[in-house]
């Protein structure tokens, strides 16, 4: 830490001639120079230890009205700007007690003054308070960004529910965090991660005004906090400004550029009375229901959103514990070659039939699994009890079929997808072509190379890849034959509709592309004998849905491999 050579120094003194005296040993410093105010009286004393101007504050015990040690008492606060240095007559261990208890650096007699024990005690003082400067800034700030952490952070809230309390003002806190940051430091590591994080926090601080307040709460999380007139028009311009600045690619020095998105939950004293924690809180759950309904997105705490977060973390309680006792069961539901009528295969479908809580909705607790990375463990155990059964129905019945078996975004990208396949393969000996692996175009919205780099390994295995939900995503029909798939299965939504122009026009693109791109194609959710007919004119190769057979347990499977659907139309 660098000594100013110049240093401003508060001189509060009542008697003159002791004034010129410690002037004098403070002129006869050879090493610094001191830049002198003097005040000599307690008023004067007080208003200048308190405007901060001043680097150290020597000060006389006996001032008169009251003593040095009773000034420093009720400028206890300012002496963290300017720490002082009580001179007192004599020698004392009471006023030596006092002085330290009053918050006093040090303290000094006034005849045993010399120029180098001075200077050595004012430089002394300086340094302990810079380091101790030193250590409170690292307990409240966050040494990557250097922001405000979030003991700071709760501080600087606390600080505007006080000021806003009386006023017509409200305060807003806004949490946010970048999507996918996690798949960001899994595929380009930590050290990658950890640059963006620093470039992410200078943009948004660059365009923040003096009175906003934004701290790294940990990882990817940030939180801002403003304060403005009720309406949220001041939240949410912050919040645009925030996605303007965020929006370029950000260059973290390995070779690639990296495009992030944030999703925002705010929350203001508006909704609710509450500690300063609360709002925090408030702005988190709101965040997380942001994300809930996709990335780049933004949300206002309500109460119910409380409530269902509950409900989310209860279920994610008994997700696990389900995983762990072995109580996910998984059903299968057939595919049906649309021009023999035959069973070509089945798609695994998770169910997981809870004793206690009864059955569980599927879209909902993978939706929990996705979010909380139990689906890496639940996508495993789908995957190896297909194949297992896979391997069973080819032993015992003569299955030549396929399973096909969903995976998420996470699970695919999760570094050891492909050798867990591999194993799959390998301990149920199923060929690899007997295996197909659904995804849908949501996957599409995270890094595209590395889900291309999987799935391109998935091909290469021999093991078919399902474009699954078709339509209703994110890549649009021109950017279909970029990807390494086997097969297009078309949304049911498009099916329901092959009554009207739209979703007819659909189905028959998606049957020309398809063929034309040599993929299998599937009609999911086929459940009347007009979608049947509809979808085998169009030349679909397989169909799906409740008209052949809902999802059935394994068990159930084998009297169904030689069944012959009846394909003619009724009546
Ligand atoms: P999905 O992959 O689109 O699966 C088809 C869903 O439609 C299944 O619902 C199936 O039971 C239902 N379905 C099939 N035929 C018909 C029909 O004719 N009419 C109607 N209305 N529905 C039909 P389910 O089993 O509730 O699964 C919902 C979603 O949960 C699945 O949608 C899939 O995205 C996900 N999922 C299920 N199992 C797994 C799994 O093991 N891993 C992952 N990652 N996701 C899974
Ligand atoms: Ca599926
Ligand atoms: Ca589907």
């Amino acid at each position: 830490m660098n000594d100013p050579v110049e240093i401003a120094l508060l001189l509060i003194e009542d008697d003159e001639d002791d004034y010129f005296l410690t002037v004098d040993t403070l002129e006869a410093v050879s090493t610094r120079r001191f830049n002198v105010t003097w005040a000599d009286n307690v008023e004067t004393g007080m208003a200048e230890l308190r405007s901060g101007r001043h680097d150290i504050c020597l000060v006389d015990y006996r001032l008169g009205a009251m003593t040095g040690v009773e000034l420093l008492e009720s400028c206890r606060d300012a002496l963290r700007a300017t720490p002082a240095i009580v001179l007192t007559g004599a020698h004392s261990a009471e006023v030596d007690d006092a002085s330290s208890k009053a918050g006093a650096s040090d303290y000094l007699v006034k005849g045993e003054l010399t120029p180098d024990g001075l200077e050595r005690a004012v430089r002394y003082v300086l340094q302990r308070n810079a380091s101790d400067a030193r250590i409170e800034y690292l307990a409240f700030h966050d040494p990557l960004t250097d922001l405000p952490n979030r003991l700071l952070f709760g501080d600087r809230v606390s600080q505007a529910l006080a000021r806003t309390a009386r006023g017509d003002n409200e305060v807003f806190v806004i949490f946010f965090d970048l999507d996918n940051f996690k798949d960001i430091n899994d595929t380009r590591g930590h050290a990658a991660g950890d640059v963006l994080l620093t470039q992410v926090a200078n943009r948004i601080r660059a365009i923040l005004r003096p009175n906003d307040t934004l701290a790294r709460l940990g990882g990817d999380e940030f939180a801002m906090c403003i304060e403005g007139p009720p309406s949220n028009h001041q939240a949410h311009a912050l919040i645009e400004r925030v996605r303007d600045v965020l929006a370029p690619p950000f260059d973290v020095d390995d070779g690639g550029s990296i495009v992030v998105s944030a999703s925002f939950g705010i929350a203001s004293t508006s909704e609710t009375s509450t500690p300063p924690e609360e709002l925090l809180r408030n702005a988190d759950i709101a965040m997380y229901e942001a994300k809930r309904t996709g990335k780049d997105a933004l949300a206002h705490y309500e109460q119910s959103m409380h409530e269902r977060l509950q409900r989310r973390i209860a279920l994610e309680q008994d997700l696990r514990e389900a995983i762990s006792n072995d109580k996910i069961e998984v059903h299968f539901q057939p595919f049906v070659d649309l021009s023999h009528g035959s069973i070509a295969g089945f798609e695994a479908l998770t169910r997981w039939n809870d004793p206690v809580l009864g059955p569980q909705d599927p879209g909902e607790f993978i939706d929990v699994a996705e979010r909380s990375g139990l689906i890496i463990e639940l996508g495993e155990l789908v995957l190896r009890k297909a194949a297992q059964c896979a391997a069973k129905w080819r032993d015992d019945y003569g299955f030549g079929g396929f399973v096909s078996v969903n995976v998420s975004p996470r699970q695919i990208v999760h570094s050891g997808f492909i050798d867990t396949l591999i194993d799959i393969l390998d301990s149920t000996a199923i060929q690899p072509r007997n295996l197909v692996i659904e995804f849908t175009e949501s996957i599409m919205s995270g890094d595209v190379d590395t889900v291309v780099g999987v799935l391109d390994k998935i091909r290469e295995l021999g093991t078919g890849v399902a474009l699954d939900d078709f339509g209703t995503g994110y890549s649009s029909l021109s950017n279909v034959h970029l990807l390494p798939i086997s097969t297009l299965k078309v949304d049911r939504s498009f099916v329901i509709r092959h009554n009207d122009v739209k979703g007819l026009s659909m189905l028959r693109t998606i049957a020309i592309m398809s063929s034309s791109l040599g993929l299998t194609s599937i009609a999911e959710g086929v459940e009347t004998t007009a979608q049947l007919g509809c979808v085998r004119s169009l030349g679909f190769s397989m169909g799906q849905g409740y008209l052949f057979s809902a999802a059935i347990p394994a068990d159930q499977v084998p009297d169904l491999l030689d069944h012959q659907y009846s394909l003619a139309p009724e009546g």
